[in-house]
């Protein structure tokens, strides 16, 4: 099962917390990241991620592109809801790419742990 990460600047402390938190699950799943975030987790934590492109230059497209073609089973996408993001279309396009797949999608950090549940209920029960 894969999984991607992304955390905008002012949420990627946040995420560093969860994903040290939260390694031993996340280790469940093969991982990708937009390029800094995916950075400062494995700088963090030394878990093995995919780094795509950062964000603003194409990152968050390349994920929708893996939801597009079925190949990313959930996204935990840490939003700053009070700063601009100078590559907003392309966060709008991932967001609609998720709901166009039905593709668990948090973006907050108590749906981060919802969403990170659920899926690793999904893995156990496939096993
Ligand atoms: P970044 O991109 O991980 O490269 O900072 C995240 C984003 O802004 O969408």
């Amino acid at each position: 099962m894969r999984l991607a990460l992304i955390a905008h600047d002012e949420k990627k402390p946040d995420l560093i917390k969860f994903a040290q938190d939260r390694k031993a699950d996340l280790e469940q799943f093969e991982l990708m990241a937009t390029g800094t975030t995916g950075q400062r987790l494995i700088d963090a934590t030394g878990l093995d991620i995919e780094r795509k492109q950062s964000g603003p230059l194409g990152g968050d497209m390349q994920i929708g592109s893996e939801i597009a073609s079925e190949t990313c089973d959930g996204v935990i996408f840490l939003r700053d809801p009070l700063t601009a993001q100078p590559h907003e279309p392309d966060i709008t396009a991932l967001l609609r790419i998720c709901d166009v797949h039905g593709t668990p999608l948090a973006t907050n950090l108590a749906s981060a742990d919802a969403v990170l549940d659920e899926l690793l209920d999904q893995l156990s029960d496939e096993s």
